[in-house]
C-alpha cells in the first residue's frame, strides 16, 4: 500500500493515476481488488476505472476495448511527471476541434489564455462531497494552511472543486449538447476547455457548510468576509469580481492562489 505521504495524481494525456486507497470500488469485486493495489488507473474523459497497480504489478479492471497495452500506458504516465512540469496542449487542441471551437478567436474575445496541466498534482483532503481534492503543489500547501487560519477565527471555508482536467471540461460540453445546448449557450455559463483556471490546480471553488455551492450568496457569508480580508496573505486572489474585464459572470467563490511575494 501507498503511504500517505506519497499520495499524489500522476496526470497523463489520456489517463491519469491516483491512489486506490482513497477512492471507492463501484461493485463489490472491483472494491475487492482495490484493497490491495497502490494505484488505480482512470480514463480522463469518462472517469472510468481502468487498471490497477500492486507493488509494480499491472492488470484491468475490465475487459472492455483496450486501446493501449497496459505497461505502455504506466510507461506514459511515469514519463509524463519525468520530463515535463506540465502536459504538452496537443490533447487539448483535438479536444476543441471536436467541439467546434476555435481557441484562438474564443482567447481575442475573451483575453483569457491558454492553461495547461501540470503533470503532477498534491492530495490537499476532501472536498464538500467526500472526494479526494487534487491541487498544485504549493497551492495545496497554502490552501490547507488558510483553511486552519480561518477556523482559528470559527470560519469554515469548505473546498467545492479543485483540478479539473481539460478531459473533464470537454465532457460537460458533450453532455450539454446532448441535451440540446448549442455551443454559444454553453460558453456563457462554462470557460472553453483550456481556458479553465481549474486547469493549472491552483484555482478553488469555495464555499461554507450549510450554503449551496457556486451561488452568489456566498458573497453575504461570514466566510466570504473572512477571504476578502485574509485570502491575499496566503497568496489566493478573486479571479472574476462583479464586472471583470473578461465578461465572465461574478464568482464571489472562485479562488486563485498567485503566490505570495
Ligand atoms: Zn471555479
Amino acid at each position: 500500500m501507498l503511504h500517505p505521504s506519497d499520495y499524489c495524481l500522476i496526470n497523463g494525456n489520456g489517463y491519469d493515476a491516483v491512489p486506490a486507497a482513497l477512492y471507492r470500488g463501484r461493485s463489490n469485486a472491483v472494491a475487492r481488488a482495490m484493497a490491495g493495489a497502490d494505484w488505480l488507473i482512470r480514463n480522463k474523459s469518462d472517469g472510468r476505472y481502468v487498471a490497477l497497480a500492486a507493488r509494480g504489478a499491472l492488470r484491468y479492471l475490465h475487459t472492455l476495448p483496450r486501446a493501449e497495452p497496459l505497461a505502455t500506458l504506466w510507461q506514459d504516465l511515469q514519463r509524463s511527471i519525468q520530463s515535463s512540469d506540465e502536459l504538452p496542449p496537443d490533447h487539448l487542441f483535438s479536444l476543441l476541434d471536436e467541439l467546434g471551437i476555435s481557441g484562438d478567436s474564443y482567447a481575442s474575445k475573451t483575453g483569457l489564455s491558454w492553461i495547461l496541466e501540470p503533470t503532477l498534482l498534491s492530495y490537499a483532503g476532501r472536498d464538500r462531497y467526500r472526494r479526494p481534492l487534487w491541487l498544485e503543489t504549493q497551492t495545496a500547501k497554502l490552501w490547507l494552511r488558510m483553511q486552519h487560519a480561518a477556523a482559528k477565527d470559527q470560519t469554515a471555508l469548505q473546498a467545492i472543486s479543485g483540478f479539473r482536467s481539460h478531459a473533464y471540461q470537454a465532457g460537460i460540453f458533450a453532455r450539454k449538447i446532448a441535451r440540446g445546448l448549442t455551443i454559444q449557450q454553453i460558453l456563457t455559463v462554462n470557460a472553453a476547455p483550456g481556458f479553465s483556471e481549474h486547469h493549472s490546480g491552483r484555482a478553488l471553488d469555495i464555499s461554507t457548510p450549510g450554503l449551496a455551492a457556486a451561488e452568489e450568496s456566498f458573497e453575504h457569508s461570514q466566510a466570504f468576509e473572512w477571504l476578502t480580508r485574509h485570502a491575499a496573505d496566503f497568496g489566493f486572489r478573486l479571479s472574476y469580481p462583479r464586472d471583470n474585464i473578461h465578461g465572465i459572470t461574478y464568482e464571489p467563490w472562485h479562488w486563485y492562489w498567485q503566490g505570495t511575494d
